[in-house]
């Protein structure tokens, strides 16, 4: 619950300032697809091709924050919002801050991007990292669909819960047709356009 007594304090420069300084426009890379699709590979190769670059780039993963900030969250549908919703607010910091923020998170209920794109307002790309379970299952890096499967793991997105394809994504990265280097080159070019200061 927000206090009543809790008013915002204004600083004496804005986030064009800032922007300026790194020479950038800061953005949300808002990356959304199934556990195995390739969120967390391809914002790894993208976030090294930025730093080369000289840009100020920042990774944020869900299951990194589970360990720290969300680690008191669960899978549940309101967990679930809770993680989405504390993610957002740490990524909308970073964006305000300048920086490229790459975000994975399953975020698997429109709604829950749509919360997401709210707190970051247009400084935010929805990247829709495109694999069905069938390939993802195949894949299993972690081994995670085995075990959900199983009945190991409850409410895993794309076997006992829902996924919602995203309807109108900035961007879609079809790990079933391009590779990873080229995903990685798509979303980098993406990523150049829109955080050039104008
Ligand atoms: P997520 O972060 O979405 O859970 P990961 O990045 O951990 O997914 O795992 C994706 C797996 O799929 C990795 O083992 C990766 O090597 C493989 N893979 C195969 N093709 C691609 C591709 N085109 N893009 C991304 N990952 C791919």
């Amino acid at each position: 619950m927000k206090n009543e007594h809790i008013t915002f304090h204004r600083g004496k420069v804005s986030r064009n300032d800032r922007f300026s300084v790194l020479g950038q426009k800061g953005v949300a890379v808002w990356m959304t697809g199934l556990s195995a699709s390739g969120k967390s590979t391809i914002a790894v190769e993208t976030e090294k091709i930025l730093i080369g670059m000289g840009k100020a780039v920042y990774r944020i993963d869900g299951d990194n924050l589970r360990h720290g900030l969300n680690s008191d969250l669960g899978f549940s549908e309101k967990d679930r919002f809770e993680n989405i919703r504390r993610a957002a607010e740490v990524c909308a910091l970073f964006v305000d801050a300048g920086l490229i923020v790459l975000a994975s998170f399953i975020s698997p209920l429109a709604s829950m991007r749509s919360l997401a794109r709210e707190k970051t307002g247009d400084s935010f790309i929805e990247v829709y990292v495109k694999a069905d379970v069938e390939t993802c299952e195949k894949r299993d890096p972690k081994g995670l669909y085995k075990k959900a499967r199983a009945g190991e793991i409850p409410d895993f997105t794309g076997v006992t819960a829902p996924y919602e394809v995203p309807r109108s994504p900035d961007l879609v990265l079809d790990t079933e047709r391009y590779s990873i280097e080229e995903c990685v080159r798509i979303l980098v070019d993406k990523i150049l356009q829109f955080s050039v200061l104008k």
